[in-house]
């Protein structure tokens, strides 16, 4: 629940719009419980043939009458009792006679008060004309059911934007956490938690906002405009109507429970929908090529099916929730109307002995009674729609927060220092790395890269090769020891500007699925054409793509799938020469490269590589020609010796 509280005091941070919307809503109360008031009694009044004034007037005589007579007999009666006329169980009689009288007499006496201020109104705002006064009410209704739903579109867009506004900041701010976490805690959560986080969960989350701040506040405030008239009509006869709202309460409360659960399997259900969808997508390939089609649809179909489930048991609670609601609305009209007519019927003000008002009740003032009882009914069956939009934003904040919260491994410097480009050297001290804390991956690692060396790292798979690249280029801080630039640990330097001076590619390359050009301009977006051109001329790129009839405009497809291997890694090089960058790192970059390209490639890169450090991943033996020293890894050992430049030629 308190994450929900931090979302919607994140929310209340737009508290203009929310104060704007929340004066909608109690515009759109008022009116509701005026439209009620107003319609029963004028038309009442009026379909009688009378008009407004006429009945005011009336009011005023049969009060004015009624109090006189009660006044006359309760002097009577004082002056019986105080001529001892009465005795015993007769003298116990005249006292509370006495008592009812008084009551009654200060009844009317409001009465003829209220009305006698009323009459000057109803003479300058109401025809006198009977058929005229409903002209008049019916219009009334209209304009103010009118103004009523243009407060209603109001308050909703206002509170929807105030949620759509959240869920967006939200959005961003998961996207933002995905850019920034390290790759082992991006990996934990894998493209398919955060892809539910950014959908499902968000939109739980706007739900939720939208529920409290929209129907929490509105339907509540018409459920207190229709009861605070009702009980201005009868507060006894109200609270006798309330009786059945705790075992209503205690329902809810149940369902409540019921439906959080509920909430939290579809939310875990559409984590798991999403990460069997992008995984058969996105290695549709293998799928296809291992004819694993109808195991892939099996899952598929097993986890739609859950997800269908858990749906149709939310549909049901949800459906459950209407009816429990409405059984609390009727049960109040339902008694209501028992006690109210009874009284009515028999002009009686006590029911069980109990006073339930000063004055036999009229038609008219059981009508609309009923009438706000009514209006109260329907607000409190819509509240069981707002109770369920709150379960689910409790139970999507409950997931997207914590996530939110994960402090991401890789700590920016406070006050980052400086450093002059190009740098001297590239030093580690000291460095473990493990992974899960258990297995060692890079063991007490020393090794100094001067700049302008070229440095071949070699070893076994699965040796620590790749964990030493990404150690030094900060995708991960060592478990312990340091790595130094020019004597400043990376940890002190700013990620972006360490980035900046790293150009890498990799053996899995990625592409965007745009333009050849914006792919290779990626690598520095303020490159010129000419620039772009020239870089693909070095990576032996601009041959091939010279043969599409479109050129650099080709759209390479997602991750670049209408290129070759060979093409894309290609395209990656010239992103990373473009770059111009001082270190650039070449993970089995020309791995997938035929071997004329690669050899076209590699004198480039001989007169690319001058003047940077070049830190290669590779086991081809002409890779290893450019290196002016070989790094072996193995079992997380490094070892550096100069290269044997005669017998890797
Ligand atoms: P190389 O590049 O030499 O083939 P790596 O540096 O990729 O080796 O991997 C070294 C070891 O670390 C391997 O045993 C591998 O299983 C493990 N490893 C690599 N990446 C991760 C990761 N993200 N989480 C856990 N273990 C990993």
């Amino acid at each position: 629940m308190h994450y929900f509280l931090r979302a919607l005091r994140e929310a209340a941070k737009s508290w203009p719009l929310l104060a704007a919307a929340m004066l909608c809503s109690a515009g759109v109360a008022a009116l509701w419980g005026a439209n009620i008031a107003a319609l029963f009694p004028i038309i009442e009044v009026t379909l009688r043939g009378e008009s407004l004034q006429s009945w005011n007037e009336d009011r005023i005589e049969v009060a004015r009458r009624r109090a006189e007579e009660g006044r006359a007999e309760q002097k009577t009666l004082e002056q019986e009792i105080a001529a001892g006329s009465r005795t015993g169980k007769d003298l116990a009689w005249a006292r509370s006679r006495i008592d009812t009288l008084t009551l009654n007499v200060a009844g009317d006496d409001a009465i003829v008060y209220s009305a006698e201020r009323l009459a000057p109104w109803l003479e300058r705002f109401f025809p006198t004309d009977a058929f005229q006064t409903v002209l008049l009410v019916v219009a009334f209704v209209v304009a103010s059911t009118f103004i009523k739903h243009v407060l209603l579109l109001g308050s909703t867009l206002l509170v929807a934007w105030v949620a759509m506004n959240i869920s967006r900041n939200i959005r961003l701010k998961v996207f933002d956490k995905a850019l920034s976490l390290d790759r082992a805690q991006f990996m934990r959560h894998g493209s398919a938690g955060f892809m539910a986080q950014v959908t499902a969960t968000s939109e739980m989350l706007a739900n939720g906002i939208t529920a409290v701040y929209g129907g929490m506040v509105t339907e509540p405030l018409k459920i207190i405009a229709c009861l605070g008239c009702a009980l201005f009509v009868s507060w006894r006869l109200t609270l006798a109507c309330l009786l059945l709202a705790p075992v209503v309460g205690f329902l809810m409360v149940w369902l409540n429970r019921r439906m959080r659960r509920i909430a939290q399997g579809v939310l875990s259900r559409s984590k798991g929908y999403h990460h069997v969808l992008l995984e058969a997508l996105n290695n549709v390939l293998t799928v296809q090529a291992y004819t694993m089609e109808p195991f892939e649809r099996q899952r598929f179909r097993d986890c739609t099916r859950d997800m269908m489930r858990f749906g149709m048991r939310n549909a049901f609670y949800h459906a459950l929730a209407n009816p429990i609601t409405e059984v609390l609305g009727i049960g109040m009209v339902a008694t209501s109307i028992a006690v109210g007519a009874w009284l009515v019927i028999n002009q009686e003000t006590q029911i069980f002995g109990i006073t339930m008002t000063e004055q036999p009740m009229t038609v008219p003032g059981i009508m609309i009674f009923f009438g706000f009882l009514i209006g109260a009914s329907d607000p409190v069956r819509k509240l069981s729609g707002v109770v369920t939009g709150l379960n689910m934003g409790i139970v999507g904040a409950q997931g997207i927060y914590p996530l939110l919260d994960t402090e991401s491994k890789l700590v920016e410097a406070a006050e980052p220092k400086q450093l002059p480009s190009p740098h001297r050297e590239i030093r580690l001290e000291n460095v473990s790395f493990s992974y899960d804390g258990i297995d060692t991956v890079l063991a007490n690692v020393n090794l100094t890269i001067p700049f302008g060396e070229r440095v071949a790292i070699v070893g076994p798979n699965g040796g620590g090769k790749s964990t030493l690249v990404n150690v030094i280029c900060r995708f991960y801080d060592p478990t312990a020891g340091r790595v130094l630039l020019d004597g400043v640990p990376l940890t002190e330097l700013s990620l972006h500007d360490l980035r900046r001076r790293i150009a890498m590619v990799t053996q899995q390359t990625e592409l965007f699925n745009e333009s050849i050009y914006y792919n290779i301009r990626y690598g520095r977006w303020d490159a010129t054409r000419e620039e772009i051109e020239d870089a693909a001329r070095r990576a032996h790129a601009h041959e091939f793509i010279a043969e599409f009839p479109e050129g650099y405009r080709t759209m390479v497809g997602p991750n670049g799938f209408r290129l070759s291997g060979g093409q894309r890694q290609r395209i990656a090089l010239a992103r990373a020469f473009l770059r111009n960058a001082e270190i650039l790192v070449l993970d089995e970059a020309t791995s997938q490269i035929d071997v004329e390209s690669e050899r076209l490639i590699h004198e480039a890169l001989a007169r690319y590589v001058e003047n940077r450090t070049v830190i290669m991943i590779t086991h081809r033996a002409s890779t290893l020609a450019l290196a002016d020293a070989i790094v072996e890894v193995e079992h997380g050992q490094v070892t550096k010796r100069p290269a044997d430049r005669s017998r890797a030629a």
